[in-house]
């Protein structure tokens, strides 16, 4: 065992996205593994085809309600060590010590992730790229900070703190270098988007706070081509139906 997994294998299993998997049920992207399937795969995964508060969805700003949302709280440092490719995405793992604050609660920053193209779309439109920044509470409850990637000219230097070290194959963990901040990834404005969903990958646990940015930020082309190529195949959970959820903006 990892020592990393000896504190969380609960906590793991309960659902924080694309952790290490070697005791669940095996799922894909496409064929009989696929998203259609997923929630057939395993009793644990029956949430995928039966929840109704499911990720990721279409923001439609023809239905999305007009709110007061607070401004995100996010207390960020450097704290990203580790990048591991799981054969699902590639995910940084994050330090103790950056929290968003929340209706009042901490949620720390325990990794982020990308999936290609994004698994969010605004009003029908998909990205070439999203990040899920995955923030757990003291009682594991989740919730997500997304980052939408257009695709422009220049390099995301928040990218290429980490992005050279992207181990090529999947299983495989390179610490870092130096410390990553996940601060040099977000874009200038962080007006979000708020709604209920979950994860989007098995078991597709409910009960997530999705807070997806606005404004996009830009990674060239050839980052973006550098995931998708050590990917080998689109990562992205089609998008589910809203339901009775609130959106709000
Ligand atoms: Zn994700």
């Amino acid at each position: 065992m990892k020592p990393w997994l000896a504190t969380g294998i609960l906590l793991l299993s309960a659902g924080f996205a694309h952790a290490e998997e070697a005791h669940t049920t095996h799922w894909t992207y496409d064929g009989a593994e696929g998203p259609e399937y997923w929630g057939e795969l395993a009793d644990t995964y029956k949430t995928c085809s039966t929840g109704k508060n499911q990720s990721p969805i279409n923001l439609d700003s023809k239905v999305e309600i007009e709110a007061e949302l607070s401004p995100l709280t996010l207390a960020y440092q450097a704290g990203g060590n580790e990048v591991l490719n799981n054969g699902h995405t590639i995910q940084v793992k994050y330090e103790p010590g950056s929290t968003l604050t929340l209706d009042g609660q901490a949620f720390e920053l325990k990794q982020f992730h990308f999936h290609a193209p994004s698994e969010n779309q605004i009003d029908g439109k998909s990205y070439p790229m999203e990040a899920h920044l995955v923030h757990a509470d003291k009682d594991g409850n989740l919730a997500v900070v997304a980052l939408m990637f257009a695709e422009g000219t220049e390099d995301n230097a928040g990218l290429e703190q980490f992005w050279p070290q992207m181990p090529a194959k999947a299983e495989e963990t390179t610490a870092l270098t130096a410390k990553t901040d996940v601060s040099k990834l977000l874009p200038a404005d962080h007006d979000y988007y708020r709604f209920n969903g979950s994860l989007t990958t098995p078991p597709c646990t409910e009960g997530v706070v999705w807070l997806v940015m606005k404004q996009p930020v830009i990674a060239s082309k050839a980052q973006i081509e550098k995931f998708t190529q050590i990917m080998g195949h689109p990562n992205n959970r089609p998008v589910q139906a809203v339901n009775a959820r609130p959106v709000l903006k």
